[in-house]
């Protein structure tokens, strides 16, 4: 289900830790990772037996492939839906009997060398050629690459060639067994990676081509399975019987489903209601603000708060005005959970969402300035943070509580001349001794602003409305996981860098 990056496993099969051609190796066998999909399983070991019929005794040495549940292991990105698998390589000794290692080591070019507990091991061509052969001829399950060092693929195909293979065959290969650009060279283990099958595409299994997540839209399987759904969700009568409807329709990214989706919110009648937040947030679709607000406002459910609190942040700065409504009563939402009682300050919440929507008005630095005063330190804090990423300056940093009306006169004097955003910011910046042009337009301040995305809040929240101004990419303004944001935002600016 889902991604190789953010997916689970679900009735996984165990790969046994020790079979008659296969062994999971000393160190890994501790580590329960020797779960993945049946077809990847069918696949590995089918391979193993094969190699075994031509190499009696061989054992294929097996690493890492994904958690009975699957999820984030912490040895790898990916691995996270049962479809990865790291193998070790096919050893020999000196004498050329086969060899399992007890983990992983780098082979030496140029013939795959390893000096291990007193003994010279090698990269054996032979059994790894016709491993490697076998999985990507399979059609099912579809093999999508086999990451293994250069090298190791050349003497791999030195021997297939003396065995009458033909190098336009291997050539053919090549695009889905290779070496991938900017990480280390997989010397030490291949890493095999199969696609989704027809069946767990109907389930929520996507895969990643070229960075992007495709959704099946033009399968017709598919298109009939989100259309029996839709079916099923409008006959059924309770929200009950909808809920699990709607979170299967998220899986798939059904954006079909939209529509009906974003109508059960009028309601907003559980658990319903939190599964169409949820399939929503999944299909990337976002909710008016006025839909999202209303919810907030209405539910006493702390989960769907939070989830339309989520997905308001990824509405438009003209919609600022409907989330000003939720700075006007006080409201928290409680939820007991196994160990503590989680709350939820709906104003502090709508601080951080209007700091992020980033639009500078009067009208939204006003309830935000009275908040200052507000009893609940939670809430004054969430809008002085608000007033200063908004602001774009470390303005009214000590401001006290008891003079509000001065304070509300020396904001409006400072509003008449830092109206603007953009000269504000770049003024605070140089205030900080960056050297930035006034309306941060240069390509030069491009690189002074890809930093700071790692910094404070008001500072990193700027930074990146500005470089979306610059660079005219499309990343959502994130400080929640400033690293994510800032690898996505350096990437797209260092292909623009490029183009100008
Ligand atoms: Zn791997």
């Amino acid at each position: 289900m889902g991604t190789v990056t953010s997916g689970h496993l679900i009735r996984g099969k165990e790969i046994p830790l020790v079979g008659p051609h296969h062994q999971v190796m000393e160190e890994h066998s501790k580590r329960r990772t020797n779960y993945a999909t049946s077809e990847l399983v069918d696949l590995i070991l089918g391979g193993a037996a094969l190699v075994a019929q031509a190499f009696p005794e061989s054992k294929l040495p097996v690493a890492n492939a994904a958690r009975p549940g699957g999820g984030n292991l912490p040895w790898s990105i990916s691995h996270n839906s049962g479809r990865d698998i790291d193998l070790v390589f096919y050893l020999v000794d000196e004498s050329g009997a086969s060899v399992v290692p007890r983990t992983m080591a780098p082979l030496a070019p140029p013939d795959g060398t390893l000096f291990t507990d007193g003994r010279t091991l090698r990269f054996d061509p032979r059994r790894t050629w016709i491993l490697v052969n076998h999985f990507l001829e399979s059609k099912t399950p579809e093999v999508q690459y086999i990451f293994m060092a250069d090298f190791l693929i050349e003497l791999m195909f030195q021997y297939a060639r003396s065995q009458g293979i033909a190098n336009a065959r291997l050539k053919a290969l090549r695009p889905r067994l290779r070496q991938p650009r900017g990480t280390l060279p997989h010397d030490d283990h291949m890493h095999m990676r199969i696609r989704c099958s027809p069946e767990d595409l109907l389930e929520g299994c996507r895969d990643i081509v070229n960075g992007r997540e495709i959704v099946p839209e033009f399968d017709s399987s598919y298109q009939r399975r989100v259309q029996r759904l839709l079916l099923l969700y409008k006959k059924a009568q309770t929200p009950q019987e909808r809920a699990p409807l709607a979170e299967m329709l998220g899986l798939l990214k059904a954006r079909k489903a939209r529509g009906i989706l974003i109508e059960s919110l009028s309601s907003c009648e559980e658990p319903l209601c939190l599964a169409s937040l949820r399939a929503l947030k999944a299909m990337e679709v976002t909710p008016s603000a006025s839909t999202l607000v209303a919810v907030i406002g209405g539910t006493e459910n702390l989960d769907t708060a939070k989830e339309a609190l989520r997905l308001l942040r990824g509405c438009s700065s003209g919609e600022t005005r409907e989330v000003l409504k939720l700075l006007a009563v006080e409201r928290t939402l409680t939820h007991e959970r196994a160990s503590f009682e989680e709350t939820l300050n709906v104003r502090e919440q709508a601080c951080f969402v209007l700091g992020q929507m980033g639009k500078r008005t009067r009208s939204t630095f006003k309830p935000l300035v009275a908040l200052l005063r507000s009893a609940d330190p939670k809430v004054s804090a969430a809008a002085l943070w608000a007033i200063r990423v908004l602001a774009a300056a470390p303005v009214f940093g000590d401001l006290g509580e008891d003079d509000f009306d001065g304070l509300w006169k020396r904001f409006k004097s400072w509003y008449a001349v830092n109206r603007n955003r953009t000269t504000t910011f770049s003024a605070t910046l140089r205030a900080l001794g960056h050297d930035v042009t006034r309306h941060l337009s240069q390509k030069g301040d491009a690189r002074v602003l890809v930093p700071l995305i790692l910094e404070e809040d008001y500072l990193s929240i700027n930074a990146q409305l500005a470089l979306q101004d610059l660079i005219g990419h499309r990343v959502p303004v994130d400080v929640f996981d400033k690293l994510s944001t800032h690898w996505l935002i350096r990437k797209e600016w260092k292909s623009w860098r490029r183009h100008h």
